[in-house]
């Protein structure tokens, strides 16, 4: 019962294409370094296709900024 492989924790699937990982894998989390290379293409496109967030054409920060001061002392008064 003291078999040091029972002591490895057991193998986790891979994220790419689900098969289990060898605890001993060279690629871990992958089982392979196919799969390694995916995630790492997956990442990359994910970063290339976050669209970029860009204000309306109508915003203004000065604005905004004046619009909250007058708020405040609207409440203020009343
Ligand atoms: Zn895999």
């Amino acid at each position: 019962m003291n078999d040091p492989a029972s002591a490895l924790p057991p193998a986790r699937p891979c994220p790419i294409c689900g098969k289990a990982v060898e605890t001993a894998a060279k690629h871990k989390p992958f089982c392979s370094p196919r799969c390694a290379t995916l995630d790492l293409g997956k990442w990359l496109k994910g970063d290339y296709a976050i669209p970029a967030v860009e204000p309306p054409d109508d915003f203004d920060p000065e604005a905004e900024d004046g619009e909250g001061e007058g708020r405040g002392e609207g409440r203020g008064e009343r």
